[in-house]
């Protein structure tokens, strides 16, 4: 699995029994246009190839992430913060591959996270689970039921940009007040960062809340009222036992998580707000990209994939 997102790209590698092979991450500057950036990520894929050959392994598929609304058959129709639209960036991959031997598949960041929740996370199993991206910007992953729920073209989940503030500020996608405009990390850590700034800035926002500091503590609950109030809305949808919040809110989650989980039972209709829990995800920052392979491997073990391989016990 990869993830492209706007400030870096990740490369997860698992065997067949999901056990991880390799993790990769880097700083990247995306959004250049789709095909620089498509560029970038073919460079990477040949690398994990060639590791994996070397090692004697095949890749026998190839699930991509991106931050944006891609359709069901795989074209990322609007990705907001990379300035994408109608980008085949699948088959731009395949072609830059130049006949990989492998699929290749594209899918929204936050749904293949919530796949690899499904799969690999501390809920692992959990039939009612979302996941919220902590990106740039903020998206859902929504399975119901034990399966990943797409909505009729694909673009289900983009709870980052139900406005939650008519007056609040301006948001990527061009309207105001979204959900990811006054809880998405930037808003969180108080003002637009570049790719580098972010790890930085979330270090020195840990090491400020530790200490105490009223500043740093006042704004990182007043992101957690907003994000609860982004969650009580998914509370009161779609009842999951489980919101798992991910990406760059897991460092953050012990200062957000108590204003969250109180803005959700204040705010949610049924009693004790459906029972629905947050919990941070214990995937860390790679949860997109080995969702990629999770992907993967749900084709596998539906027997989507070539290779004469059948179920994986
Ligand atoms: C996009 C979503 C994406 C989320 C997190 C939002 O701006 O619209 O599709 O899942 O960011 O990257
Ligand atoms: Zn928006």
């Amino acid at each position: 699995g990869v993830e492209i997102n706007v400030d870096h790209v990740s490369a997860v590698a698992t065997g067949l029994a999901g056990e991880r092979l390799l993790t990769w991450r880097r700083a990247f500057s995306a959004g250049g246009s789709a095909g620089q950036d498509v560029a970038a990520v073919a460079a990477i894929v040949r690398r994990v190839v060639g590791r994996m050959a070397r090692d004697e392994r095949q890749v026998l598929g190839l699930a991509v992430a991106v931050p944006g609304l891609v359709d069901v058959q795989g074209v990322v129709r609007l990705a907001p913060n990379l300035g994408w639209r109608d980008a085949d960036i699948g088959g731009d991959l395949a072609k830059a591959l130049r006949d990989p031997g492998f699929t290749v598949q594209v899918d929204n960041d936050a749904n293949l996270a919530a796949l690899a929740e499904q799969r690999f996370g501390a809920r692992a199993g959990a039939a009612d689970l979302v996941y919220l991206t902590g990106e740039i910007g903020v998206g859902a992953g929504i399975i119901l039921d034990g399966r990943l729920r797409r909505g009729a073209l694909g673009y289900s989940g983009e709870i980052g940009h139900v406005q939650l503030d008519p007056d609040g500020p301006a948001c990527r996608c061009g309207r105001r007040g979204c959900l990811e405009a006054v809880a998405g990390i930037g808003a969180v850590l108080g003002r637009d960062l570049s790719p580098a700034e972010i790890p930085v800035e979330i270090e020195d926002t840990v090491r400020a809340a530790r200490a105490g500091d009223a500043a740093v503590l006042a704004a990182l609950d007043a992101a957690g009222r907003s994000l609860g109030r982004g969650v009580s809305v998914l509370a009161n949808l779609l009842n999951p036992e489980v919101v798992v919040l991910g990406g760059y809110y897991v460092p953050l989650a012990p200062w957000l998580l108590p204003a969250v989980r109180e803005e959700v039972s204040g705010r949610a209709i049924a009693p004790e707000g459906g029972g629905c829990e947050v919990v941070a995800s214990t995937l860390g920052l790679d949860a997109a990209a080995l969702g990629g392979a999770a992907r993967v491997l749900d084709s596998v073990d539906s027997g989507r994939l070539p290779g004469g391989i059948s179920r994986i016990s």
